[in-house]
């Protein structure tokens, strides 16, 4: 049985600003604070108690800016104290980072999930916390249980059934109206606020008030919806902040612990057709000068390198000009990947500076053909002058990231993936003999999980099998190539992934089960025991027209643009990237 959780008493609200940030220290659950800068350290008397959950690993929760920005968001209200938790080790309760403190003294939990695959360990952390999964099956008594992030921007349906309110979009414009809303209601949280929550606020869903319901197929026939709740939810979008996203949290355990990470803006214009992040932005904006001259300032003063987010549409004098800023600074560039068709000399001036030994390009597709599938359009020519260019300024490891069971992939295409990076090689050695120095070529490879609001999400998952032979055939290929190596995701991670990205309630219902620790085995055979079919979820062919879970979200695209563009990626047809101001292709800009 979960315990139960009263939410507390109402009294005055603290004065502004009594909340202390400052480093973290060792005696916090597994000493993750030691050496954190960031951290918030609130006393609980009369404050609105918040649970803030990252269904992953310390090192990956906090280098998400998304994590980091609503941790400071919920703290920088004088009348909440916002305490925050990742994964546990197995076996152990999680509690807070900052006080130890159990999820069941919270009267929020607010949960944010950036990747579809952490759904599951989400649930299994909200039980091994105490807490009722199933939403319909709790009360008063319960905390409310938020969910926000991109993974359930983009299909919030397998969580619905866990969630009583989901706050949809970017957390700047979304979360400070709800906050205060809930705040002025402290310590009166019942769930009769939720339909006025629905009503109120629009990047608001309340899943309880919608009922789906199936064709005898098992696809969705419609979504009923309960009094004033909106048929459809918008999500919250960031017009112009006055200061540009930034790391808020730095920590020595961290995934980039020595990284300064500084946005250019959101979404990209390159409009590939595999990447939700590229459509589920859109309109991209690119954040003005002074924002980001402004998130700059923060970067302390020990920290030396300076990580710059959506490069892809920065014009080369935006980027020059910010360089120079952070050149003047006195500190060097980090950069996550770069185009291999914009790298200018300019650029390659500044790479050079920075002393780059690690350069990422991302091909994404195996040939040529299957880049223009999926409107990647970078000719093999560009990928082998950029690894020519990156080791000409001292690159000595290359990373190359590649997809397998892309939309219309064929074995031809990974013999030209081969060959391109046999030639890659040749290039490499001819410069590294010359300069006495080699550069390594590291192939990572992940399986394509098709996405929603992609015009892929038509598109069936490869399958396991498949995967695991056109991997097999790559290595083997590659097998004793020296300076060569490749690396690769297992392709069972990335079906699960595909089961719940494109998931719906009933699939949710099984997950809870399986958090709940219902049944045994290996996650495909505890979904068949509970009913669910994961090849119905990720490898069936979806017509256009079918009604999708996810289109309970509206971010303004719409499936006629989505449907025609998977058609033009079929037949081998190049896209268009975004022309904000000057289209209205996909639905989203007025024009
Ligand atoms: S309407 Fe055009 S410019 Fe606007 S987001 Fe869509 S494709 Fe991009």
């Amino acid at each position: 049985m979960a315990s139960r959780q009263r939410v507390g008493r109402r009294s005055a609200l603290p004065a502004a600003g009594s909340g202390r940030r400052g480093r973290g220290n060792q005696k916090t659950p597994g000493g993750l604070l030691a050496g954190e800068r960031g951290t918030w350290r609130k006393k609980w008397t009369d404050r609105l108690p918040v649970a803030l959950i990252f269904p992953n690993t310390y090192a990956v929760a906090a280098s998400n800016l998304g994590w980091q920005l609503v941790y400071d968001l919920l703290n920088e209200h004088p009348a909440v104290v916002a305490e925050r938790f990742v994964l546990a080790a197995a076996g152990d309760r999680p509690l807070s980072l900052e006080s130890g403190r159990p999820l069941t003294d919270f009267a929020l939990v607010c949960y944010s999930l950036s990747f579809e695959g952490d759904s599951l360990a989400l649930l299994e952390l909200l039980a091994a916390g105490g807490l009722t999964l199933e939403a319909a099956a709790r009360d008063d008594d319960h905390p409310l249980v938020i969910g926000g992030g991109v993974g359930v921007w983009l299909n919030p349906e397998p969580l619905a059934p866990a969630t009583d309110l989901f706050i949809l979009g970017e957390a700047e414009v979304a979360l400070p109206p709800v906050l205060q809303f809930l705040v002025e209601q402290w310590p009166r949280l019942g769930r009769r606020l939720l339909p006025r929550l629905a009503a109120a606020f629009s990047a608001c869903y309340v899943p309880g008030l919608y009922h789906p319901s199936y064709d005898e197929q098992g696809r969705l026939l419609a979504m009923t919806v309960e009094g004033d709740a909106p048929t459809r939810v918008v999500p919250a979008l960031l017009r112009e902040p006055e200061v540009a996203g930034y790391s808020r949290l730095l920590s020595p355990q961290a995934e980039f612990s020595d990284l300064f990470l500084v946005e250019l803006g959101r979404g990209c214009s390159r409009a590939c057709r595999f990447c939700a992040a590229g459509f589920i932005y859109r309109p991209p904006r690119l954040w003005s000068p002074a924002a980001i001259r402004a998130a700059l300032a923060h970067c302390p003063p020990e920290i030396q390198r300076v990580g710059l987010l959506g490069m892809e549409m920065a014009a080369p004098e935006t980027l020059a000009a910010i360089s120079g800023l952070i050149a003047e600074r006195g500190k060097s560039l980090s950069f996550s990947s770069l185009r291999a068709d914009a790298l200018t000399p300019a650029l390659l001036e500044l790479l050079a500076a920075s002393r780059i030994k690690t350069a990422v390009l991302a091909p994404d597709g195996a040939s040529q053909r299957l880049r223009r599938i999926i409107n990647k359009g970078l000719s093999e020519e560009a990928v082998l002058r950029a690894g020519e260019e990156l080791a000409a300024i001292g690159v000595t490891t290359l990373k190359l990231y590649c997809m397998l069971g892309l939309p219309g992939e064929e074995d031809g295409d990974l013999l030209e993936l081969v060959g391109m990076i046999r030639r890659l090689k040749g290039r490499l050695l001819a410069l590294g003999r010359s300069r006495g120095r080699l550069t390594e070529i590291q192939l990572s490879v992940s399986s394509f999980v098709p996405k929603p609001w992609t015009p892929f999400q038509y598109h069936p998952f490869a399958g396991v099998a498949e995967l695991s032979r056109r991997l097999k055939l790559l290595q083997g290929e590659l097998a004793g190539e020296a300076n060569v190596r490749i690396s690769a995701e297992a392709p069972d991670k990335a079906y699960f992934q595909a089961v719940v990205a494109r998931g719906d309630r009933r699939l949710g219902l099984a997950l809870i089960a399986m958090a709940a620790g219902e049944k045994r085995g290996n996650w495909r055979r505890q979904l068949s025991e509970l009913g669910i079919d994961p090849a119905w979820y990720a490898s069936r062919p979806r017509a256009e027209g079918e009604i999708f879970p996810w289109e309970i979200v509206d971010p303004g695209l719409t499936a006629r643009f989505l449907a025609a563009e998977y058609k033009r990626a079929l037949a081998g047809k190049s896209g268009q990237g975004c022309r904000v101001g000057a289209c209205k292709a996909c639905g989203v800009c007025d024009g």
